[in-house]
């Protein structure tokens, strides 16, 4: 079996409408608007969860986040640096599949499934690792003059420095973010080139566009979208970067490369965009979960097709060791679908899925099915608590629970049509039960009969500790952003 060589790229908290080819006026995508003409993109694409640590490790696994206990972390949205938890090392991951047929494989950029050296990434089958372990704005940062409430503050200025990590070994504290992303992009391309015989899985995950927004001076002056069109010209970048290293090698027509994005995008006034899509990352509405999605194999996919199937990132894993021909754990549930049906062809096929499940920490937001979506709770409290969105925001994403919608004339959420299809209604109610009863929801207070736990380790300790006597290039970033 000739296996392709796998380049699997994930942005954090780009929204739907950041990049040219999903219709984005500001920001300048041409690599990635290329990438789509010569490959397939996805309309209807989701991540399993609106925030970073659950829609990573869903990925990467192929699970929805509760059933590997990745929901939420103690109570946190997301894990922080010292967090006991950690994807547990049981599970299956992408890179430890291919592992097993052959590949080399190789992470670089934000992991954020645990920072503890038992749940880094090369615990997890990757053979390599360069990157930061969780967000850039967990480092030490200058205040945030919109945050008031004192006990936020002592936590922010008690988180310890930024750690960079060369596989299992912090190499440098409080890296200098303008310039990560382009080491990043040399690491990526010396992979490649070391790895050229092949074949190889990189996956690489962005900083960008993850506040606080540091970009390269170049990409600044050129951006009509100030620091965050900066920050998506970054991308852009190293999408070029990738492209061009893939056909110097050769490498072009046998590598399926895949972008995507871990989450919608925060806030709109902070220079991104969701597009026409109702919402922010955090929430269950469209524009928190639904990201672009565009992947490329010039000898397997046919160019410049658009799909409107509903397609996830849970669907990677299976669809990955279907191609390659690695095993999918058959002693566990896995919850993503071999979509390479849809993949291979231009032509209409069968839907492989035609039901999602939306997720905000354990609670079950939403279901859709086909072209409905049925919201049946939503929590907004873990809004308010982050201390940086606005009371208006918030009214913003309130709607009315429960709520149907029709994203095939509504992709916006305006309308609801809940009293009108009482029978859609029942229908999208009984999966949502069922979806319960299987991995749980905190709304209604129903625990999974089919979850497996998260690793934990006793006496966590963050990987670094503030040092005044060390020569850091920044001892605190001067930007307060966070986020
Ligand atoms: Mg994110």
């Amino acid at each position: 079996m000739s296996r392709p060589n796998i380049v699997l790229i994930n942005c954090d908290d780009l929204g739907y409408g950041d990049l040219g080819v999903y219709g984005s006026q500001i920001n300048k995508t041409p690599a990635i608007d290329k990438m789509a003409a010569e490959g397939m993109r996805f309309t209807d694409f989701y991540v399993a969860s609106p925030v970073c640590s659950p829609s990573r490790g869903a990925m990467l696994t192929g699970c929805y986040p509760p059933r590997i206990d990745f929901g939420d972390f103690d109570g946190g949205w997301v894990l922080m640096p010292g967090d006991p938890m950690g994807l547990n090392p049981n599970e299956t991951t992408i890179a430890g599949a291919l592992s097993e047929v052959g590949y080399t494989t190789k992470m670089i950029g934000k992991w954020h499934c645990g920072d503890q050296p038992e749940f880094l990434p090369t615990q997890h089958g990757f053979d390599s690792y360069f990157g930061l372990p969780y967000s850039n704005d967990m480092g030490r940062q200058v205040d945030d003059p919109l945050t008031t409430d004192p006990e936020r503050i002592e936590r922010l200025r008690a988180r310890p420095p930024l750690p960079l990590i060369r596989d299992r070994e912090v190499v440098q504290e409080q890296p200098d973010l303008r310039a990560l992303t382009e080491r990043y992009a040399e690491e990526a391309v010396r992979f490649i080139r070391e790895n050229k015989e092949g074949p190889f899985f990189l996956y690489f995950a962005h900083m960008y566009v993850h506040l606080p927004l540091y970009a390269p001076e170049p990409m600044v002056n050129a951006s009509g979208n100030g620091d965050y069109g900066a920050c998506v010209a970054g991308v852009d970048w190293v999408t070029e970067v990738l492209m061009d290293e893939l056909k110097r090698q050769g490498l072009d027509e046998d590598t399926l490369v895949i972008f995507t994005s871990d989450n919608g995008s925060r806030m709109q006034d902070q220079g991104g965009s969701n597009g026409e899509l109702r919402g922010i990352k955090g929430t269950t509405w469209e524009g928190g979960l639904r990201v672009p999605c565009i992947m490329r194999w010039p000898s397997k996919i046919p160019a410049g097709v658009v799909r409107s199937d509903i397609t996830s990132s849970i669907d990677f894993l299976p669809t990955l060791a279907g191609i390659t021909g690695a095993d999918v754990p058959q002693d566990r549930i896995i919850d993503g679908t071999d979509i390479s049906s849809l993949i291979f062809t231009g032509d209409n096929v069968t839907p492989p899925r035609d039901t999602f499940f939306y997720y905000m920490g354990n609670r079950l937001e939403a279901v859709r099915k086909g072209k409905w979506k049925l919201h049946v709770s939503r929590e907004l409290r873990a809004h308010q608590q982050t201390g940086v969105v606005s009371q208006a925001v918030i009214d913003e994403n309130a709607g009315t629970v429960p709520g149907l919608f029709d994203l095939e004339s509504d992709i916006g959420e305006t309308t609801n049509v809940y009293d009108n299809h009482p029978d859609v209604v029942a229908d999208l109610s009984a999966l949502a039960q069922a979806c319960r009863v299987d991995i749980g929801d905190e709304a209604t207070g129903v625990a999974g009969v089919n979850i497996r736990l998260a690793a934990r380790v006793d006496n966590p300790e963050t990987l670094t500790h503030y040092d005044p006597e060390h020569p850091y290039i920044y001892a605190e970033y001067d930007k307060s952003e966070r986020g």
